[in-house]
């Protein structure tokens, strides 16, 4: 609820559902009874601001590339952390980073874990705040890690979660892609219903462009999509609270909601005419934040590799 609310306002900074529905859930559901009591209560305060690194100049979609090594020191009281993050969101902010590296990089993905850092361990730099076409108001960083010796006590879960983060971060999927999915439903019913306004105030030729067949069967068949995609989106929710939601339906829930939210944004800035495509209007920005939807979570292209291999199709590697 409160994240439709969130991205029916359009406030898209900070991440706020990064934080709260991503990263305090990785420390809730994996972290050591210690790190849930030393992170939990400040990232709820706000004290803390969290993020999760994943991507890397070169891993994105295929992130059992990703080069970050985590290295354990010989009498084993820290990693050596080694690498660079980009695209992260919250990267500038954060206070707390979950970190994916390899703690075994001979093993690919099986050598994977996922490493708390924190701001101010010497060796952790920040990058640039990257200049974004939408979704202006949060921040999305380079990170870098030069020897940063992190505690070992900082992996999170502890050695039992040691090179286990890949099956970590698979487990989490479909939530995330589930989030992406009722952010885009609630965005994309907030610019019907501001365009819905909208033609019915401003006149063209006499008459308000309601009037216009084009404009009213345009909306209808719209706000039609919006509802169905509404239906699946309750959907999915039920399963993931009963725990039955598989990642190919979450991510026919991400893709297409967000293919959705991006067609109807671009047929609402057109019925606002001119206006549709000046900053103050919040059409506007509602069609530049909505983009990326396409993009990150794992792109729609790898959404679609994810559903044909549940289908049995095969695919990429
Ligand atoms: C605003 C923003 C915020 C982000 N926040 C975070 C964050 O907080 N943390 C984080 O870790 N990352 C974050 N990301 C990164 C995001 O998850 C990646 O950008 C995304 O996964 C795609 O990776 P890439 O950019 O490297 O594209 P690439 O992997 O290089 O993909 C390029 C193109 O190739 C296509 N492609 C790739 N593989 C296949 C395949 N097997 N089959 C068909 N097509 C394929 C892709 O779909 C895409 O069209 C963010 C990105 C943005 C833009």
């Amino acid at each position: 609820m409160q994240m439709e609310e969130i991205a029916r306002a359009g406030c898209t900074g900070i991440g706020f559902g990064l934080h709260s529905e991503i990263v305090a859930p990785y420390i809730l559901h994996y972290g050591t009874e210690a790190q849930k009591r030393k992170y939990l209560p400040r990232l709820a305060s706000g004290e803390m601001v969290g993020a999760i690194a994943m991507t890397e100049p070169a891993a994105g979609s295929d992130l059992q590339g990703v080069k970050t090594t985590a290295l354990l020191s010989p009498d084993g009281s820290h990693y050596v952390l080694n690498g660079s993050k980009t695209f992260i969101t919250n990267g500038w902010h954060a206070d707390l980073v979950i970190v994916v590296a390899k703690t075994d990089p001979a093993a690919g993905a099986k050598g994977t874990s996922l490493l708390l850092v924190e701001r101010g361990m010497a060796g952790f730099e920040k990058g640039q705040r990257l200049k974004k076409a939408g979704m202006k108001a949060q921040d999305t960083s380079e990170l870098f890690f030069n020897d940063v010796q992190v505690p070992a006590d900082n992996l999170l879960g502890g050695a039992a979660l040691q090179n286990k983060g890949f099956i970590c971060l698979m487990e989490q999927l479909p939530w995330e892609r589930l989030q992406i999915a009722i952010t885009a439903v609630a965005a994309a019913q907030a610019a019907i219903d501001w365009t819905v306004d909208y033609v019915k105030q401003r006149k063209v030729f006499g008459q308000s462009v309601a009037a216009f067949q084009n404009t009213r069967y345009t909306l209808a068949e719209l706000q039609t999509q919006v509802q169905v995609a509404r239906v699946f989106v309750d959907k999915c929710c039920e399963l993931i609270l009963r725990d039955q939601l598989d990642t190919a339906t979450a991510s026919m829930a991400k893709s297409w909601t967000t293919d959705l939210q991006f067609k109807v944004m671009d047929e609402c800035v057109q019925l606002f005419g001119g206006y549709g495509y000046m900053w103050e209007y919040p059409i506007t920005r509602a069609w530049a934040d909505a983009r990326v939807q396409r993009i990150y979570g794992g792109t729609n292209e790898i959404m679609k590799e994810v559903i044909s291999r549940g289908m049995g199709l095969g695919g990429a590697k």
